[in-house]
């Protein structure tokens, strides 16, 4: 047992099972101290998360109480500055989980050269993925670019590999402080009507992570092929804000999918598959956080409306399906995967805004954001990405509305505006021509670009380049 602290840095691993470095830590020391660094300017880029990173912190806190653990947070301007002061305390070892962002990569070397020539002991423990991502290339040592063949080969590696057997936390001896100036997790919290809606949809913690989780593979996982893509029934997991904020492990997914084998697992590991994915071509090729993946969009030539970006943004298309996505993600933090690529589509394509606009509007929107997935998606849909979708597939949001929400309910959900709107003209209210059931423009708006011009518009763009 060493007597140093066992410092634990959180950084998105609120849980207690499969917490390497907290199961490590308390197994090597008597006293240990979680700390978290929170950087105010992150989250002005990331606000919807603030929300559930203090939610998180406030219940963790007490979860690690009942083992004895101070949860200490620490404001911070630069990570970099705060652990430069650091390495000058030698009376603790130091523990944390891998995030698998090419960023914090980089910071995690400058971390051990520093504690290496500081000789303190830290150990960087592998986080919240199934595989390290650089553990499955292809035969020829190269990285593998398309999904499908990545996936045959790491659903194989997985299966040897895990799951890995759970490390317990022990409880400590007793309960320590190690940093001055700590504040509050209501300091992260600042009081926004925005934030409180997401009190009605979302219970961040660990407990409801795997409530979730067993609520899903005990009966929708065997529809879930087919109800993945209807965004007015209940078909996907939702355990995406859980995964981001580590209140439940890949593996333990992978172990309750593989445990009870029922129909729909393949397809629904096969998702969290994607994720694996995306945080190895972050890795392998990290000009795509910076733009396209693909260079020859770069010369793609986009436009700037403010305007449609405005209507955009706030559900104000005229495209019904459009319009309901982005209320549901301003309303919950979250969006249907079909509705995210619908939405996604609309935007590039549409009204030929760069895929990073949207891409930092959901970043500051989505509780789950993650920057693999979120640049991915983007790129799948703008077609600039590594497996993407063809730039020529433009997807009709009134077609798409017809075949994924056959009754309008959706829409009517986040449109109330729109619900007396017959079916027959739901996704097309324009055609209606009722002013005692809709006024156009008054209610609701016209389409802010013709379905037929932006395609025709569009493909005609795509040739330029
Ligand atoms: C434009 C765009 C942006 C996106 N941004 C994000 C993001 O910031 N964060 C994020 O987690 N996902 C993102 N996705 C992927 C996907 O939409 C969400 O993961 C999914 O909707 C989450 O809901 P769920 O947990 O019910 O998913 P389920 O269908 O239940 O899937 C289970 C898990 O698998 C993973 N997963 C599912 N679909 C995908 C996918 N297409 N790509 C990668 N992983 C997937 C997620 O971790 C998800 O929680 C984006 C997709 C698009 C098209």
């Amino acid at each position: 047992m060493n007597k140093n602290t066992g410092l634990v840095w959180l950084k998105e691993d609120f849980r207690l099972k499969r917490n390497n470095a907290l199961a490590d830590a308390t197994k090597n020391h008597n006293n240990v101290v979680v700390f978290y660094l929170y950087k105010p300017h992150k989250f002005k880029l990331q606000e919807a998360q603030r929300w559930w990173v203090s939610k998180s912190l406030e219940e963790f806190k007490k979860k690690l109480n009942n083992f004895n653990i101070n949860l200490e947070i620490i404001q911070t301007d630069s990570y970099k500055s705060f652990f430069d002061k650091l390495f000058y305390r030698k009376d603790f070892s130091i523990y944390w989980n891998r995030t698998y962002e090419p960023n914090y990569l980089k910071f995690d070397n400058y971390l051990s050269e520093n504690f290496k020539k500081n000789r303190i002991e830290f150990y960087i423990l592998k986080g919240n993925i199934l595989n390290e991502f650089h553990e499955v290339k292809k035969n020829d040592g190269t990285p593998f670019k398309v999904f499908t063949p990545f996936w045959r080969t790491a659903e194989k590696f997985y299966q040897e590999k895990i799951p890995s057997k759970v490390k317990k936390i022990i409880k400590c001896k007793r309960k320590i402080n190690f940093f001055k100036n700590t504040i509050d997790f209501n300091k992260i919290n600042p009081e926004k009507k925005w934030f409180k809606k997401f009190e009605n949809f979302w219970s961040p913690s660990e407990e409801s992570a795997i409530k979730e989780l067993k609520k899903f593979t005990s009966s929708k996982i065997m529809n879930y092929s087919n109800a993945r893509n209807f965004p007015n029934i209940a078909g996907t997991s939702k355990l995406s804000p859980f995964i981001k904020h580590g209140q439940i492990h890949v593996e333990t997914i992978w172990e309750e999918c593989v445990k009870y084998k029922r129909n729909g697992s393949n397809k629904f590991l096969a998702e969290i598959g994607w994720r694996e994915f995306n945080h190895s071509l972050i890795n392998f090729f990290p000009h795509m956080l910076k733009g396209n993946y693909s260079r020859k969009f770069d010369k793609f030539p986009w436009e700037r409306n403010k305007d449609f970006l405005i209507a955009w943004k706030n559900g104000l298309t005229g495209y019904p399906i459009v319009d309901a996505g982005m209320r549901e993600l301003y309303s919950t933090g979250w969006m249907h995967n079909r509705v995210r690529m619908i939405v996604g589509s609309f935007l590039v394509k549409h009204l030929l805004i760069n895929w990073s606009e949207g891409e930092k509007f959901f970043k500051n929107c989505l509780l789950d954001y993650n920057e693999a997935n979120n640049v991915s998606g983007w790129q799948w849909v703008a077609g600039s990405g590594a497996d993407a979708a063809p730039y020529f597939r433009i997807f009709n949001p009134i077609l798409q509305g017809e075949k994924f929400d056959k009754e309008g309910n959706y829409v009517k959900k986040w449109l109330p505006e729109l619900s007396n709107v017959p079916k027959k003209f739901i996704h097309k209210p324009w055609e209606l021509k009722d002013e005692s059931i809709l006024k156009l423009d008054k209610d609701y708006p016209s389409p802010i670009v013709s379905h037929e011009k932006a395609r025709a518009k569009a493909l005609n763009a795509f040739k330029k380049i």
